[in-house]
C-alpha cells in the first residue's frame, strides 16, 4: 500500500499490542527468547552492561540485542564485537528511539513519529546503519518505548521487518530489582518473548538475569534468537 494512504484513515490502536506484533512463538521444546534493548540518547542511557554479555557469552547464551542508532554512535567498538558475537543477533531499536505513530502521538511524554513517512525513517535510518557497519539487514523491530499503532506497524512488514514485541515484562526499563527480574523470568514458559536492558549496569537486570537463567537451565529450558523462530512467530491478530 502507498504511504500516502495511511495518511486517510486514522490510526485506531496505540500501544505495546496492537495488531501485527510478534510477542510469543510456537515451540514444542523447552524454549525462550531473551531480548535486550540498548536505547542511547542520554549518557545514563547509552551505558553497557559488560558483565551481562560476558555471562551470556560464558554460557553460550543466544540472544537478540535491539540497537539503537545512538547508542551505536556512541559505543561503535563494543557494536561491532557484538555484531562478531554468533550467539547474538543484532535487531533494529530506532534512528531515534521514537514510539512508532503515523500521527503524532506521545507516550510516557516521548513524542512518536508523526507521519508514515517518518515511520519510514525511524525504521530505515537504523537498518541502513547496521547494514553499513555489518553488511546485514535486521529482521526484527522494536520502537522506543515499544509503542505502536497498527498502521505503523502494517508499515514495518511492508519493509520486511518483523515487530519484535514481548510476553514477559524482564526489567520494566531496568526499573526491576534482582530478584523482580528472576521471577519475571521464571515464569516463563515455551515460547515466551523476554524484554530487558542492556544499558543499565546500574540496575538489577544483570544479576537478576543470571539468576533466572541459571534457574531455567535446570528446569532444561534453551534460549533461541528470534530469527532461529521467524517462522513459527505468533502475531497479535
Ligand atoms: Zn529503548
Amino acid at each position: 500500500m502507498p504511504l500516502a494512504l495511511y495518511a486517510q484513515t486514522p490510526p485506531a490502536q496505540w500501544g505495546e499490542n496492537v495488531t501485527g506484533v510478534t510477542t510469543k512463538f510456537h515451540s514444542e521444546k523447552k524454549e525462550i527468547a531473551l531480548t535486550f534493548d540498548a536505547c542511547g540518547g542520554s549518557v545514563r542511557s547509552s551505558q553497557y552492561d559488560e558483565g551481562l554479555i560476558e555471562f551470556l557469552t560464558t554460557h553460550r547464551i543466544p540472544a537478540t540485542l535491539f540497537i539503537n542508532a545512538r547508542w551505536i554512535d556512541t559505543n561503535p567498538e563494543i557494536f561491532m564485537q557484538l555484531s562478531r558475537n554468533p550467539l547474538f543477533e543484532i535487531a533494529n531499536h530506532g534512528t531515534a528511539h521514537k514510539p512508532l505513530s503515523t500521527d503524532g502521538k506521545s507516550v510516557y511524554g516521548i513524542h512518536g513519529t508523526s507521519s508514515a513517512e517518518e515511520v519510514v525513517s525511524e525504521i530505515q535510518g537504523n537498518n541502513q546503519k547496521i547494514e553499513k557497519l555489518t553488511g546485514k539487514r535486521p529482521a526484527f523491530f522494536r520502537a522506543g518505548t515499544a509503542y505502536y499503532d497498527e498502521q505503523a506497524v502494517a508499515i514495518a512488514h511492508t519493509l520486511g521487518m518483523e515487530i519484535g514485541g514481548f510476553s514477559i515484562l524482564g526489567d520494566a526499563g531496568a526499573t526491576f530489582n534482582p530478584s523482580k527480574v528472576a521471577q519475571q523470568l521464571m515464569s516463563a514458559k515455551s515460547g515466551d518473548i523476554v524484554i530487558c536492558h542492556m544499558n543499565h549496569p546500574e540496575g538489577g537486570t544483570r544479576e537478576g538475569i543470571i539468576q533466572g537463567v541459571e534457574a531455567l537451565i535446570k528446569e532444561g529450558f534453551t534460549f533461541v534468537r528470534l530469527s532461529d523462530v521467524k517462522k513459527s512467530l505468533v502475531k497479535i491478530p
